[in-house]
C-alpha cells in the first residue's frame, strides 16, 4: 500500500467497506436482521454496558448501516457518524442531546420548509425554542445569543433559493458563545462543501437527496466533527454528566472526540427509535459511489439552465449563486468552487398564476416535493412546501408567490432547456 491519502472519489466508492469476511461478497451485503447472537453472557453484558463495540439490535446499529456511517464520516472529514431514518430524524436526535426543555437554539431563517415547521411547532412542544436569525446579517446571530442558547443551525446551501451561507463567519459567532454549529449540508453534499473544514461541529444530512441521489430511499445522517468540548461549560449534561442508564459513565470522558456520535446512538436513536432500514442503507451506499460524477453533472446542468432563464423575457429574476451577477457569487467561489449546487429558484413576471401555469406545462420536469434526484424536478413553493407560512414569512424564506424552485437532474441540458422554453413560451 502507498501512504497516499485516498481522494474523495476513492472514498466515495471504498470508505468503510471490505469484502464480506465469510462469503467474500464485494458489494456491501444487506444485513436484513433485527438482532445478533452474543458470544456468551459476558460478551452480552459488556455490549450493553458500552465496554465493547458490537452488534446488539438493529434499532441501535447494523453492519450495513455501519458502512454507510463510516463512508459519510470519511467524506465529510468527521470522526464518526450515525445513520437514521430521515433527515428530520437526524435533526431531532441531534437537538435532543443538546437541549433541555426551556432551552433555545438559533436557526437561519432560510431553511427547508419542513425544517421551519419542525422547529416552529414540533420542537416547541418539546420545550425547545427556536430563535430566527438572518444568514445575510451575521450580527443577527450574535444578537440572538442568550444564556439559554445551546446551538446554532444553518444550511450550507440554503433551501429554496440556493443561497450560500458564510459558514466561517457564523462559526466564529458560535465559538465565541461556546455553542456548537450544526450545518445541514443536504443541498451541497460533501462533494461541493465540507462544512467541518469551515468550522462546523456537527453536520446533518437528508440522505434522501443528493447522497442517495436517485429519489428512491429516505435516510438521514449525523456527522460528529469531534471538535467541540462538551464538558467546558456544564451546558451539555447529556455528554458531560454521569449517565444513569450506563453505570454512571460520562460520554465525553469515555469516548473523547466521537462522544457526540455515541450520545446520538445510545441516548437518541436507542430511545427515540428512528432507525434506518438496512435496505435503505444499501440503496444510499450505492448512490454515494457515483456522488462525484452526478454532482458535477447536476451543477453543470444547473448553471446552463440558470443562464438560459436569466435571458428569458418571461423571467423577472434568477437566484442561482453560480451566476456571476448573483449576490452570493463571491461566497459560492469561496465555499463551492466546483459548482453552486443544483437547487435554485427563479421568479416569473406573471406572479403566482404564472408559477402555477408553468408547473402544469412542464413535461420532462416532474412536479413533486423533493430535490436531489437524477430526474429534474419543479415545485411552486408558495402553493405547496411553504404554503403554511404567511406572506411575509414566505418572502423572508425565499418562497414568495412568484417564485418557482427547480432541482436540476443529470439529463441532457439541451432537453431541460427545451422543456422550459416550451412551458414559458406557450
Ligand atoms: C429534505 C430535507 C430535509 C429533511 O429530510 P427528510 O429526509 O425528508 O426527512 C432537511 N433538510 C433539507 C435541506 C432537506 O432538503
Amino acid at each position: 500500500m502507498s501512504d497516499r491519502l485516498p481522494g474523495f472519489s476513492t472514498l466515495a466508492v471504498h470508505a468503510g467497506a471490505q469484502p464480506d469476511p465469510t462469503t467474500g461478497a464485494r458489494a456491501t451485503p444487506i444485513y436484513q436482521t433485527t438482532s445478533f447472537v452474543f458470544n456468551d453472557a459476558d460478551h452480552a453484558a459488556s455490549l450493553f454496558g458500552l465496554q465493547v463495540f458490537g452488534n446488539i439490535y438493529t434499532r441501535i446499529g447494523n453492519p450495513t448501516n455501519a458502512v454507510l456511517e463510516e463512508r459519510v464520516a470519511a467524506l465529510e472529514g468527521g470522526t464518526a457518524a450515525l445513520a437514521v431514518a430521515s433527515g428530520h430524524a437526524a435533526q431531532v436526535v441531534v437537538l435532543q442531546q443538546l437541549l433541555q426543555p426551556g432551552d433555545e437554539f438559533i436557526a437561519a431563517r432560510k431553511l427547508y420548509g419542513g425544517s421551519i415547521n419542525q422547529f416552529t411547532h414540533a420542537f416547541k412542544s418539546f420545550g425547545w425554542n427556536v430563535v430566527w436569525a438572518d444568514s445575510d446579517d451575521i450580527a443577527s446571530f450574535e444578537r440572538a445569543i442568550t444564556p439559554r442558547t445551546k446551538a446554532i443551525f444553518i444550511e450550507s446551501i440554503a433551501n429554496p433559493g440556493g443561497s450560500i451561507t458564510d459558514i466561517e463567519a457564523i462559526s466564529t459567532v458560535a465559538r465565541k458563545a461556546g455553542v456548537p454549529l450544526i450545518v445541514d449540508n443536504t443541498l451541497a453534499s460533501p462533494y461541493l462543501i465540507r462544512p467541518i473544514d469551515h468550522g462546523a461541529d456537527i453536520v446533518v444530512h437528508s440522505l434522501t437527496k443528493f447522497l442517495g441521489g436517485h429519489g428512491n430511499s429516505l435516510g438521514g445522517i449525523i456527522v460528529d466533527a469531534g471538535t467541540f468540548d462538551w464538558s467546558a461549560s456544564g451546558k451539555y449534561p447529556m455528554l458531560s454528566e454521569p449517565r444513569p442508564e450506563y453505570h454512571g459513565i460520562r460520554l465525553q470522558e469515555t469516548f473523547g472526540n466521537f462522544a457526540f456520535a455515541i450520545a446520538c446512538r445510545v441516548l437518541g436513536l436507542r430511545d427515540l427509535g428512528p432507525a434506518l432500514s438496512p435496505f435503505n442503507a444499501f440503496m444510499i451506499l450505492t448512490g454515494i459511489e457515483t456522488l462525484p460524477l452526478r454532482m458535477q453533472k447536476h451543477c453543470d446542468n444547473a448553471k446552463a439552465v440558470a443562464e438560459f432563464l436569466a435571458g428569458h423575457p418571461a423571467v423577472a429574476s434568477v437566484s442561482y449563486a453560480g451566476l456571476a451577477s448573483d449576490k452570493y457569487n463571491q461566497l459560492a467561489r469561496k465555499y463551492a468552487p466546483k459548482g453552486a449546487g443544483a437547487v435554485f429558484t427563479f421568479s416569473l413576471k406573471g406572479g403566482y398564476d404564472a408559477g402555477v401555469s408553468l408547473v402544469s406545462k412542464l413535461q420532462l420536469f416532474s412536479h413533486l416535493a423533493n430535490v436531489g434526484d437524477t430526474r429534474s424536478l419543479v415545485i411552486h413553493p408558495a402553493s405547496t412546501t411553504h404554503s403554511q407560512l404567511d406572506d411575509a414569512a414566505k418572502v423572508k424564506s425565499g418562497a414568495g408567490p412568484d417564485v418557482v424552485r427547480l432541482s436540476i437532474g443529470i439529463e441532457d441540458k439541451e432537453d431541460l432547456i427545451a422543456d422550459l422554453e416550451q412551458a414559458l413560451g406557450a
